[in-house]
């Protein structure tokens, strides 16, 4: 999509979610249009966008239309079926382009990827059936995490394996599906870097963000990361390649292990990320807006952080503190418009500058 902001042009936007919804903002806020396609109704982007089309991805005429009616596609998950892809891509441009997505998908063929570039990963060995598990821990350790090659988001489709684990029972649990076993690291941090390339190869990525988990999902994100100057430097530089080298335009995710000063990236994510959300308060273009930007072949914006920050998820319950979390200082509350309160369900998230 090429730049001509007189013509009030739509972004169509796979996926209605918290990402999607604050995708569709910042696309407002330059005067661009959105339609979200998603296959639940009143999903939390569709409130916030000009357009919502409810409808599955195997719905070929209604990708059909929904393509035809914008003037470029992106996305907030990575887990979107092949086919839709090739529909919509008879029409209009998708960005990130198939192959960042194809990278991702699955963990298999990221970790090769990435080693193919010369980056480190935790050591990995492709697992399908019950006598590759066994020699892959022979292979890797006892000490592992077992994951699903595909469809594993926020720690799911993963389980920890030691020496005393059932293997009977945990491959039961997996059903059959292809995985990966991966050897466990002991890491000191986990940090993310959250980096934009733009249409002409231009690259801007945030200061390295330090994350805390808890069962798996991201509970806080601290800036700066409490690492040295080298390896943050480092973590940009290790972004950069990856943006490179999967032709890459708009914001991506790019998840490292810190162990013994040494950096090992855990995964990618084509999209914004969870971990950058601090960028809207911390920063003068956040993560969303540089996506926009790169997507629409806008030169990307300012990305330094002015601010120190800890951004927390709000999730499940958490909402029900809302008029305390309101009155904190020096915080802003984002809030995603979901209606149901489940336990770990994402909810909003705080950004409080320190
Ligand atoms: P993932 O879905 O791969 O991002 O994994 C979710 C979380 O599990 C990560 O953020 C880490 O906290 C933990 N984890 C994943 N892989 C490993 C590993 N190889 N060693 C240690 N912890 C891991």
């Amino acid at each position: 999509m090429k730049p001509d902001l007189s013509k009030n042009k739509t972004i169509g936007i796979l996926g209605g979610g918290q990402l999607g919804r604050m995708l569709s903002s910042s696309a407002s806020k330059l005067g661009f249009k959105s339609h979200i396609y998603d296959p639940q109704k009143g999903c939390p982007a569709s409130q916030v966008s000009d357009l919502t089309t409810v409808a599955s991805y195997e719905d070929i005429k209604a990708l059909t239309n929904f393509a035809k009616s914008v003037d470029v596609v992106t996305y907030e998950f990575e887990n979107i079926p092949t086919q839709a892809l090739d529909v919509i891509e008879n029409y209009v441009s998708i960005y990130p382009n198939r192959k960042a997505l194809l990278t991702s998908q699955d963990r298999l063929t990221e970790k090769q990827f990435l080693n193919n570039i010369g980056l480190n990963t935790a050591p990995f060995v492709n697992v399908e059936t019950d006598a590759e598990l066994k020699n892959a821990i022979n292979k890797i350790g006892s000490d592992s995490i077992l994951k699903t090659r595909r469809f594993g988001y926020d720690g799911k489709g993963q389980a920890r394996l030691n020496s005393k684990t059932n293997l009977v029972d945990i491959l039961l649990s997996f059903q059959g599906q292809p995985c990966i076993l991966e050897g466990l690291i002991n890491f000191d941090q986990e940090i993310s870097v959250i980096g934009a390339r733009d249409q002409h190869g231009s690259i801007s990525c945030y200061d390295p963000g330090e994350n805390i988990h808890q069962n798996g999902i991201l509970r806080t994100t601290i800036v700066p990361a409490r690492i040295n100057k080298k390896i943050a430097t480092d973590a940009i530089i290790i972004t950069g390649k990856i943006l490179n080298a999967l032709d890459y335009i708009g914001t991506i995710g790019v998840e490292l292990f810190v162990k013994d000063n040494k950096l090992i990236v855990n995964e990618i994510a084509p999209r914004v990320h969870n971990s950058g959300h601090w960028t809207q308060n911390g920063c003068v273009i956040d993560q969303f807006e540089q996506h926009v930007r790169a997507i629409t072949g806008l030169p990307l914006g300012d990305g330094n952080r002015h601010s120190n920050v800890k951004m927390t998820n709000l999730l499940g319950d958490d909402i029900l503190n809302l008029e305390q979390l309101l009155n904190a200082r020096n915080s802003a509350v984002h809030l995603y418009g979901k209606k149901d309160i489940k336990s770990d369900r994402k909810m909003g998230h705080v950004n409080q500058l320190y």
